[in-house]
């Protein structure tokens, strides 16, 4: 299976002062996220439940300066960003897909309102771990 260029991050900048997440797409697209927006859709099962569960971020809580506050970001593999929280949250593992499938910007959410079937498709893909 050939990779797709549109999850495959040519360039990533984590701009903790302005908390300020940049991906370049290998496809040329930009991908700009708040560190507040990014916060909000951490994946780990503790934020997002588990299980049919739901979980911490389902029950709207009010996040804190330090919850929202980026501190660090890692590289999971090729696949995925695990950024680290002030307040010690980092179980997040953010894959480039969802990245991709979350940006922010006003053409992907154009697309994003007319082509829901789409996105169901590719959040159902295996994951594919590199280490
Ligand atoms: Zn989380
Ligand atoms: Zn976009």
């Amino acid at each position: 299976m050939a990779t797709n260029p549109a999850i495959q991050p040519s360039a990533i900048n984590a701009d903790r002062e302005a908390g300020l997440v940049t991906i370049d797409w290998t496809d040329g697209h930009r991908s700009q996220f708040q560190a507040v927006s990014l916060r909000w859709l951490c994946p780990c099962a503790f934020c997002r439940g588990e299980a049919g569960r739901p979980g911490w971020l389902d029950s709207m809580p009010t996040l804190t300066p330090e919850q929202t506050q980026l501190v660090g970001m890692r590289l999971v593999g090729q696949y995925a960003l695990a950024p680290t929280w002030a307040d010690g949250h980092d179980t997040g593992y953010y894959t480039f897909e969802a990245l991709r499938a979350g940006c922010p910007c006003p053409t992907c959410a154009a697309n994003r309102s007319i082509s829901h079937t789409l996105s169901g498709k590719a959040s159902s893909q295996p994951t594919k771990e590199i280490q």
